[in-house]
């Protein structure tokens, strides 16, 4: 096979074409001919070439001592199938186009190279992104900041546009920001940094033995490293009524739209989910003028980041805010004719809505590495320098799986990003060793900061300071002197500081006095002369 980028022209879906039959079809405009037998196909020239008639299409197809032929309907004379040659004159072969079935539909594989696609500079080697989101971008960066000559970059993003800092949804949502601000990779920044990018194309298939990948588009692109970076999806709860419309998540910038479309022309939302994602749409929805219920299955919020005092006190601060909240509340239904008109919890209660959030959790999007053999798990497996099984490939990002640990945190996918961008420069030495996660959420107004483990162990001493007229609670989690986890209402000052001393696992003797008030140590008090 040639090493230049092959195009594949999608003709026609696999059942317009009857088992043992032919179509013509028009590929770099000439006529050729493909036939069907059972799952196969063949394409050939459409060309009789004893009668000079475009009439192969119409042949019959059958099978000639052990070959798959096709008999002319002119002169009768039988072409094989998989390589035109004529079985009555063996001087006489039909050119033949490789073909195949993608996603029920029939490609062929055209001659013609798009210029886009053209053959990789001299010297330069070719790297293949898939995902055109954060882990994706960041790594990119890096890469291009420490070996910016190495790769002839091509990505493909399954959104219609260049990247944005998803983070920021939130605040587009509630219109606290606009699309300039959270836009950081416009199509023009790819086209400055000299990288391809295929928006709105969709990679579907990974061909590992050829090294190259397939896009729904039918863009054919040879690689010698592939980063896959294909995120995550949101968990779709599987109750009655779940395909109604007006029954959103909140993952990409046309979520945002379709609830801001919503939010105008209706009032009643509700928000499956009362963690950081269903929390941050709720208060988004509500100042975007709707009444808004969260139903939450637990019996606090955020309880993978929160003990019950600072949820409790995050609850409260929001019901001030106007949102209602039904906790320990399991959703059974939705109801409606065509759209959404009401949620139906466990027990039969009915909350009337003209919107559905569904933020009840994300799954690594893992089906493109699945479908080609690399390992998986809940995600694709990744060693420390975030190679996969295959060592063309390499993987970030939420959809990654690195020692036994998945994230849905930006923080350790820029550590990812920086440890793969340098192998992939081939600058060795770093490794990825897991990260701990840290969670603020982003409700104007709202102090809250939670890192490490939240959950006490029988060795776990907890040191608390709750202000409640001043609406503070703090929580450390200490072990073994070392503090492992810090939950923050209130008064997020320290964050920071606190973060740095879980990370660091350094000894807190010297400082228990003073680990509630945060900071560093002052400065000691100074003689008097
Ligand atoms: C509303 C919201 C608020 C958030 N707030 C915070 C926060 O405050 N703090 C924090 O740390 N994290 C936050 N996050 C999480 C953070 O945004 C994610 O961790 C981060 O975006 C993950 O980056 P990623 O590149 O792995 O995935 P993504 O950014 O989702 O990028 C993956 C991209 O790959 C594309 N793709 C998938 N399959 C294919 C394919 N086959 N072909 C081509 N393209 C494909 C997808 O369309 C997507 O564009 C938030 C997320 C959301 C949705």
């Amino acid at each position: 096979m040639s090493d230049a980028p092959q195009h594949r022209e999608f003709v026609c879906e696999l059942d317009d074409i009857l088992d043992g039959a032919g179509v013509c079809a028009l590929v770099d405009d000439e006529q050729i001919a493909i036939f069907r037998v059972g799952e196969s196909l063949f394409a050939l020239e459409n060309l009789d070439p004893f009668s000079g008639a475009n009439v192969l299409a119409r042949g019959i197809v059958g099978d000639v001592k052990g070959e798959a032929v096709v008999a002319s309907p002119v002169y009768k004379q039988h072409f094989n199938l998989a390589s035109g040659r004529c079985v009555e004159d063996e001087a006489v072969v039909l050119r033949t186009w490789n073909c195949g079935v993608l996603d029920g539909r029939v490609w062929v594989e055209s001659r013609r190279v798009p210029s886009r696609l053209a053959a990789a500079t001299p010297g330069r080697r070719r790297l293949v992104v898939v995902g055109n989101g954060m882990a994706a971008m960041r790594t990119v960066e890096e890469l291009l900041a420490i070996a910016p000559d190495m790769y002839e970059i091509t990505v493909f993003g399954a959104e219609p546009r260049g990247n944005y800092n998803r983070i920021l949804l939130s605040p587009l949502l509630s219109g606290e920001k606009a699309w300039s601000d959270i836009e950081t990779h416009p199509p023009q920044w790819y086209e400055a940094n000299g990288i391809t990018l295929h928006a709105g194309d969709s990679v579907l298939q990974i061909d590992r033995r050829q090294r190259r990948v397939i896009s729904a588009n039918g863009v054919v692109v040879p690689y010698d490293r592939l980063l896959l970076a294909t995120g995550s999806d949101p968990l779709a709860l599987s109750v009655p009524g779940g395909e109604l419309e007006g029954i959103t998540s909140f993952r990409s910038l046309d979520d945002v739209d379709e609830m801001l479309s919503a939010a105008r022309a209706s009032t009643r939302a509700v928000v499956i989910g009362g963690g950081l994602l269903g929390l941050e749409a709720a208060n988004g929805l509500r100042m975007q003028g709707m009444a808004v219920t969260v139903v939450h299955l637990q019996d606090r919020l955020m309880e993978r980041q929160l003990d019950a005092p600072a949820a409790k006190l995050l609850q409260a601060t929001l019901e001030q805010r106007g949102l209602s909240f039904c906790l320990d509340a399991c959703t059974t239904a939705f109801e409606g004719t065509t759209h959404v008109e009401a949620v139906v919890l466990a027990g039969g209660r009915r909350i009337a809505a003209d919107l559905v959030v569904i933020a009840a959790g994300i799954r690594p999007r893992i089906a493109l590495a699945r479908d080609c053999g690399l390992r998986c798990d809940r995600g694709i497996l990744v060693d420390d320098t975030l190679q996969t099984y295959d060592p063309a490939i390499y993987a970030v990002g939420e959809c990654v799986q690195h020692r036994g640990s998945t994230y849905g945190l930006v923080a350790p996918l820029w550590e990812q990003a920086r440890v793969c961008a340098a192998h992939l420069a081939e600058h060795g030495g770093t490794r990825f060793r897991g990260s701990m996660p840290a969670t603020q959420l982003k409700v104007t107004g709202v102090e809250l900061f939670s890192a490490g483990a939240i959950d006490a162990g029988p060795a776990t001493e907890s040191l608390r300071y709750a202000d409640p007229a001043r609406g503070i609670y703090k929580r450390l989690l200490v072990e073994g002197n070392r503090l492992r986890g810090v939950v923050l209402y209130g008064d997020t000052r320290h964050a920071a500081w606190y973060a740095e001393l879980i990370d660091s696992r350094r000894d807190i003797s010297d400082l228990r006095q003073r680990m509630l008030l945060g900071g560093p140590a002052p400065a000691p008090l100074q003689r008097q002369a």
